[in-house]
């Protein structure tokens, strides 16, 4: 009889179906060099260091220098961690002015930081508690771990299908009058690079007096006049009642958001438990996610970012690769499992790191690469990516 945990043999079941995961150093964020004992480096040896094709950083502030002495700064002034929750001695001014800015970005009445947009996405739709979710089939983790811990119960509508989600809510309605019903989305859907059609969704969310809530992770900085995501581009915000979001992937730090009215901000720094029980943002996280969030209102990252997605999406359409969505992100799809893994490893020989995504994170037979180009990449990157696809999308004998 035993008791414990077989650690060792479901890794290797991991190993077996290919899906065992590997961390993999690097020393600066913003490009990196081979290392030698990297568990997920190619064979090829070259000098240059390796370009990076795969962050969130989309408008390359990770390491600008602005925004590092923002966090610099305020690690100086404030200090390094918060130290208790914001609740307690944890809130300070810093605190209180990203969530101004933040708020204000989004065109909503107030904001609350918490550590990370996991948290958020969890502690709110638990404090919400809804009757029922209803839920995009490619919602990001944390919407489902959130729902997961949550929700009564969960409806999964086809993805970006606002009519099916229609039917679904239809469907259900009835002796159903007094439940409360939140509909969740992502707004940028990061295996798929498309967007929602949030107008629609609100359309049918409305005719039953549902909530609408909105993960604006990858979107925020980067879609809309002035970065404020989807919501704004699409010119929705006062029909959507929670916007979501995270500061760790354009806005460069760490730590997740949520823009709302006034009462629903109240209302979940008093029972978003992931808010309660947790230690405030650390400092230099809150300065370097305000600052970046002033240099992507500003405008000039964004264009540059745009400019580059305009190029790389051309270029590789032009190849004859199949390019998905309509957006910053560049899902190229390659079809098997296999087929995906050499030609990431064909590219990555040619210095270009770009992930291969496969099942069970995307459909059987739709495996891809998703190419996430940065602001600060120049055009000479723009076009040795390219060359690079080209020639191992030949090697590969896809093209
Ligand atoms: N929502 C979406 C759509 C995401 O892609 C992510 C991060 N991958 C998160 C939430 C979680 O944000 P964080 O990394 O700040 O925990």
């Amino acid at each position: 009889m035993t008791h414990g945990f077989s650690l060792g043999r479901r890794l290797e079941q991991r190993e077996e179906r290919g899906l065992r995961r590997h961390l993999n150093p690097a020393e600066s964020v913003a490009g990196r060099t081979r290392l030698a004992d990297d568990p997920g480096g190619g064979t090829a040896d070259f000098g240059e260091p390796e370009l990076v094709f795969a962050a969130n950083n989309y408008l390359g502030l990770a390491d600008d220098g602005r925004v590092q002495r923002a966090a610099e700064t305020a690690a100086r002034s404030i200090g390094t961690g918060a130290g208790a929750s914001r609740l307690v001695t944890g809130d300070t001014t810093l605190h209180r002015a990203l969530e101004r800015d933040l708020a204000d970005s989004k065109g909503t009445e107030r904001a609350l930081v918490f550590s990370s947009g996991y948290a958020a996405n969890v502690g709110v739709i638990d404090a919400l508690d809804p009757d029922v979710v209803f839920s995009d089939e490619l919602n990001h983790a944390s919407i489902v771990d959130g729902c997961r811990i949550g929700a009564d119960e969960t409806v999964v509508y086809d993805h970006c299908d606002p009519a099916d989600l229609a039917r679904r809510m239809d469907a259900r309605s009835g002796d159903a009058d007094s439940e409360s019903w939140l509909v969740l989305t992502d707004s940028v859907f990061s295996m798929d690079g498309d967007r929602a059609p949030l107008s629609d969704i609100c359309d049918a969310a409305e005719r039953h007096g549902a909530w609408v809530m909105v993960d604006e992770a990858h979107a925020t900085g980067v879609v809309g006049a002035d970065g404020g995501g989807v919501v704004q581009a699409q010119g929705v915000s006062d029909r959507i009642d929670v916007q979501l979001g995270t500061l760790s992937k354009a806005l460069a730090a760490q730590g997740g958001y949520v823009a709302g009215a006034e009462t629903l901000i109240e209302f979940l720094l008093n029972e978003a438990r992931t808010f309660v029980f947790s230690t405030g943002l650390a400092p230099p996280a809150a300065g370097a996610a305000r600052e970046a969030l002033r240099i992507a209102r500003e405008g000039t990252r964004r264009e540059r970012l745009w400019e580059n997605v305009e190029r790389l999406r051309d270029g590789l359409e032009a190849a004859g690769f199949e390019v998905l969505g309509d957006t910053h992100i560049l899902p190229v799809v390659v079809g098997h499992r296999d087929d995906a893994m050499a030609l990431a490893t064909a590219v990555r020989d040619r210095g270009i790191v770009a992930p291969a995504i496969r099942p069970p994170t995307v459909p059987a037979g739709r495996s891809r690469l998703r190419i996430a180009p940065m602001a600060t990449h120049d055009e000479a990157a723009i076009d040795r990516c390219l060359d690079a696809f080209e020639r191992a999308g030949t090697e590969c004998g896809l093209l």
